[in-house]
């Protein structure tokens, strides 16, 4: 007979797995929240670019971020600019050696497992696990009152090939949203 896991086990092994994942935060001079923050400038569309988003985000303060940008910034790897017509609005961009940098991001090893994983799945079961953890991950955002930061076509505003969009629109903003736009992610997102 099969013996399932507990609940209390599974949240260890959440534990035991982010931890791993920060630990392998600590290269390339980079520490694991400026390595977050890289990879979530790299996928948030141009409305969430803002400090304000970023901190949202990583769960901290306007200030903590400000340093973590500060200090990316200054090894070149992110910019800062004003958001044009938004007076002293910023909006932060990965530059072209911070998207160099994100090929040797340290947690690819972790992503590559996962696939190795999958492609050994012949049960499902990896599908059962996402859909799992995306509801345990919705469930505890309620419960802090935190945004879900999840992908544009996810999005309960999402519309996927609207009249007059790119091919998608997003009917919060009333925006053409392109291939491309429905897999990043938003600090507006909304789940379905
Ligand atoms: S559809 Fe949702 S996730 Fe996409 S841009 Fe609009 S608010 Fe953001």
């Amino acid at each position: 007979m099969t013996s399932h896991p507990t609940p209390a086990r599974i949240v260890d092994l959440i534990e035991r797995l982010g931890r791993s994942v920060r630990l392998r935060g600590y290269a390339d001079n980079l520490n694991p929240a400026q390595w977050e923050a890289l990879r979530y400038l790299a996928r948030c569309n141009a409305r969430s670019n803002t400090p304000t988003a970023l901190a949202g985000f990583l769960g901290t303060t306007k200030g903590t971020v400000s340093q973590t940008v500060t200090a990316l910034e200054r090894k070149g790897l992110v910019r800062k600019a004003f958001r044009p017509g938004q007076g002293r609005a910023l909006s932060i961009k990965v530059t072209g050696r911070g998207r160099d940098l994100l090929r040797r991001d340290p947690t690819e090893a972790i992503e590559t497992a996962m696939c190795r994983l999958v492609d050994q799945d012949r049960s499902g079961s990896a599908d059962a696990v996402r859909e799992t953890l995306n509801g345990l991950l919705r469930i505890v955002q309620d419960a802090c009152a935190q945004r879900s930061y999840g992908q544009c076509r996810t999005c309960r505003h999402f519309q996927a090939d609207a009249p007059g969009g790119l091919p998608h629109r997003c009917a919060l903003w009333d925006e053409p949203v392109s291939a491309a736009q429905a897999n990043e992610i938003c600090a507006e997102h909304q789940p379905a």
